[in-house]
């Protein structure tokens, strides 16, 4: 597959000059010798090089950096658009201490909202010494009695408030469901669904706005949505596309989680999504016991998590979605729903032959435990694998959530980047925002420190895996580097202590100065002057 680059309809049509940069280009990554001079036309890189002076009569304007980074700009791979933005804008819960904190700031934001609707999101009792949710009637309490919806950290369970369970009837006998509010499997879509709904369309603009210019304000100039009818809904996906044609920001992607038998196909062409891929979940998540196990969770040996689609499943959407020109993709996480989405890929593979799989470009979002078998089965189908280097450094440490769920054996197998990049798979980053943090240079930096030493990547890796092969992912081909003819999609970074090709991350990453996407600016902290 090789979909062809779209410009934006306000891509710059103007000459910008950027001098006194350090360019990091194929050749050339984080030194000294790099090429300190880019000029982009009309959107495109038209020309790299050292002696700019030739090019001073012709730009419309110069700009000069002052020995700033100029990398190309981030491509983030797994986003969440609304849930992000509703978030920036409110009741952020990933970086409490305990639960005695969490219900505090719970209790604040309830009183912000007056009686409205509270969507909070991000608590992870794994890290709280309490060892536990909230539960419902403790969320009662600190609303005073409001719908309240707020999500664990994995978006895969969430706990529901009494007036948002009571708006929901018959929810008791749904899988998941428990009467101290913690819900997962289906009880936890319907009230997320539920709960997504009391959202309108003027606030989910917001929401939209805010995560575009909070995505390139940390360098990012493409970011591909994973929508779907339980997590998001069809006028969601569709405001948003619609925003990125008309309002300068990161170019979205639109992909579409739901099954062709579903109608999944038409729904996605209908809206311009390029896949009926992303979050169509095989299973769940670790953290919330839904990852779909081959034997029993460490922490609890009654259950080996939830499985939601079969084989036959699989292979049914994978071979119409081929056949309609789509990309397929699944969220897979546990190694039996590994074992299930492969099995379906190969029976597809055998009904219409490797090659048109191959040309489908499909992808599997997360990936976390792959073995040898799927690796080189990826490999040979060209399924791309959509991951977050983040999930290791949030969950991957001694004593985290990986051992506690699985212990150390299978914990010490999870997210094998290095493997997976070698073997030849195409590996593209992302954040999952909100179930991490979109800044693409803790993505790297914990690619570069993976607590499996062996799973590291090098940084130029790392980089590559968050810029050329994100366009890669979504089927452009040959856009995401800093080459003549390539659109101008860059991010320009403060000044930084350079080591050889090594870039210094402990203290996290450089400052965005100036994001540009096909030449034009969509962020911009205000240090650098054009003239
Ligand atoms: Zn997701």
């Amino acid at each position: 597959m090789n979909r062809e680059f779209q410009p934006p309809n306000w891509q710059a049509n103007r000459r910008l000059l950027i001098t006194g940069a350090v360019i990091y280009t194929p050749q050339y990554l984080f030194t000294a010798a790099a090429p300190t001079a880019l000029l982009i036309t009309d959107g495109i890189i038209t020309w790299i090089g050292n002696d700019a002076t030739t090019h001073h009569d012709y730009a419309d304007a110069i700009v000069d950096v002052r020995g700033a980074l100029v990398l190309p700009g981030f491509v983030d791979a797994h986003v969440h658009t609304t849930n992000t933005g509703i978030i920036l804008m409110g009741l952020d819960l990933s970086a409490t201490t305990s639960l005695a904190e969490a219900l505090t700031l719970i209790s604040a934001a309830a009183k912000t909202a007056r009686g409205g609707v509270l969507i909070g999101h991000g608590w992870d009792e794994t890290r709280w010494p309490e060892s536990r949710a909230p539960t419902r009637t403790e969320v009662d309490r600190a609303t005073w009695g409001s719908v309240a919806y707020l999500s664990r950290i994995d978006v895969h369970s969430a706990v529901a408030s009494s007036a948002l369970l009571a708006a929901l009837p018959g929810i008791e006998q749904v899988a998941g469901y428990r009467a101290d509010g913690l819900l997962s499997r289906g009880a936890h879509h319907l009230a997320r669904e539920k709960a997504l709904d009391s959202i309108g369309s003027g606030q989910r603009a917001s929401a939209h706005r805010i995560t575009r210019s909070h995505a390139s304000a940390h360098g990012i100039v493409s970011m591909h949505e994973m929508a779907g009818p339980t997590i998001s809904s069809t006028d969601d996906l569709r405001e948003l596309l619609e925003l990125a044609v008309h309002e300068p920001g990161p170019m979205v992607t639109g992909y579409w989680g739901e099954l062709a038998s579903h109608g999944g196909i038409e729904r996605a062409k209908e809206i311009g999504a390029i896949g009926v891929a992303g979050d169509l979940f095989i299973d769940g998540a670790l953290g919330s016991r839904t990852a779909c196990l081959r034997s029993h969770y460490e922490d609890e040996p009654t259950t080996h998590g939830a499985q939601y689609l079969m084989v036959e499943d699989v292979e049914d959407h994978v071979l119409k979605a081929t056949e309609a020109g789509l990309q397929a993709g699944f969220h897979v996480i546990g190694d039996k729903a590994t074992d299930i989405v492969m099995n379906g890929f190969r029976a597809a593979a055998s009904r219409c032959g490797a090659e048109a799989i191959r040309m489908g470009a499909h992808r599997l979002e997360h990936a976390e435990m792959l073995d040898d078998d799927h690796i080189a089965a990826m490999n040979e189908l060209c399924i791309t694998a959509s991951m977050q280097s983040m999930f290791d450094s949030l969950w991957g440490a001694p004593g985290g959530m990986y051992q506690q769920r699985l212990g150390s054996f299978r914990a010490a197998k999870m997210n094998r980047l290095a493997d997976i990049s070698s073997a030849g798979v195409l590996l593209a980053l992302g954040s999952d925002s909100p179930v991490t943090v979109m800044d693409p240079w803790l993505a790297v930096r914990a690619a570069t420190q993976h607590h499996q030493p062996q799973q590291r990547l090098t940084i130029d890796k790392a980089i590559n895996a968050h810029t050329l092969s994100g366009w890669a992912a979504a089927g452009t081909l040959g856009v995401g580097q800093l080459v003549v003819g390539a659109p101008a999609h860059l991010a320009i970074w403060e000044p930084y202590e350079l080591a050889g090709p090594i870039l210094d991350l402990s203290s996290g990453g450089p400052k965005c100065l100036r994001t540009i996407v096909s030449g034009a600016t969509v962020f911009d902290n205000g240090t650098l002057a054009e003239q």
